[in-house]
């Protein structure tokens, strides 16, 4: 164990900040009301690419496994009857941060003992919210987005690795994200501070919906954004994916690298006699006309802290990832 006061050479941390230092306070708005369809409602059907090594999405059991002949405890992905799912919430709250960040929204934070600055301290007022909450919904108003939960596109098949178990940093430097590094396998003897998981490997696939309903151009702007999809800096008229998120555990370990690939989205018409004609045929199907439209609308995007995101989160798929406590 290393002693206090003597620190050892660390591996370079996987992750970046975003910083909230000289930011605005957000722009705060009344949100929209649900009683009418205004704006975009409809859905994005979306696959999910593993593109790190691993994704692991724990489901809070364990199960046994044969290791040198022993049984063996590791932590199960999650299952829903049967089946691996990444449950819709999860996905939700992944893209609700990346939103924060490139929106100048309230931070979120998930972990009590993190503190962020009073300038970001989460809306409380149900009336006057932030983008993200605008959005995504917080206490006294409900979102406008939701996601399916995901499942497997084939068969997916699980794998076990093993990692050093992680402690949760308290520092507070901004809005923290994971890179997508390589990692590092362990050897599989069972340690003191190490722990086995069930992870699905680099390639498997997952689809899901995603629901949105009155929101506007700006909104659909952020969001698409938000998937990690932008437009080609250079070349006009094409969507491109910008950098992949980070979804479920052991992220210090770079796991959970995904791509989002939009394979179908459909808007619901929302004059008149069309609604029902809309919600009975699911709507008009719609491409790369529509992802341009909207993101042709920057008016909700914090250009500065996108630019930054954009560049900090490029997959660095040939740098190592720390495998020991930092
Ligand atoms: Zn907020």
């Amino acid at each position: 164990m290393a002693k206090r006061g003597r620190r050892q050479p660390s591996e370079p941390k996987p992750f970046f900040w975003i910083s909230l230092q000289g930011k605005s306070k957000p722009q705060k708005d009344e949100p929209v009301p649900h009683d009418r369809f205004s704006g975009w409602s409809g859905r994005i059907e979306l696959e999910i690419e593993v593109c790190s090594d691993y994704l692991y999405v724990g489901s809070g059991n364990f199960d046994l496994f044969p290791l040198q002949g022993k049984d063996q405890a590791r932590y199960t992905f999650a299952r829903r009857n049967g089946h691996l799912v990444i449950p819709g919430t999860g996905i939700k709250g992944v893209v609700r941060s990346v939103v924060e960040a490139i929106s100048n929204s309230c931070v979120l934070l998930s972990a009590r003992e993190e503190r962020g600055p009073g300038s970001h301290r989460p809306c409380n007022d149900p009336d006057n919210l932030c983008p993200a909450c605008r959005l995504f919904g917080t206490t006294g108003y409900r979102g406008r987005v939701h996601f399916s939960d995901a499942v497997p596109v084939g068969n997916a098949e699980t794998t076990t690795i093993k990692i050093a178990d992680l402690w949760r940093p308290k520092r507070f430097e901004g809005r923290k994200f994971y890179q997508t590094k390589a990692f590092q396998p362990q050897d599989m003897r069972p340690q003191k501070n190490y722990r086995f998981l069930e992870v699905v490997p680099k390639g498997t696939r997952f689809r899901t919906t995603l629901f949105f309903e009155n929101a506007t151009t700006a909104e659909m702007g952020l969001l698409v954004r938000a998937l990690g999809l932008a437009l080609h800096m250079n070349k006009e008229g094409t969507v491109v994916y910008a950098f992949p998120l980070k979804i479920g555990g052991a992220k210090p370990r770079c796991l959970g690298s995904v791509y989002f690939h939009p394979k179908k989205i459909q808007v619901l018409s929302v004059t008149g006699a069309n609604l029902f004609q809309s919600l009975l045929t699911g709507g008009d199907y719609q491409g790369t006309k529509q992802m341009l439209e909207w993101l042709a609308d920057k008016s909700l995007v914090d250009q500065e802290a996108w630019a930054e995101f954009r560049e900090k989160a490029k997959p660095q798929t040939g740098v190592p990832c720390p495998k020991e406590v930092y």
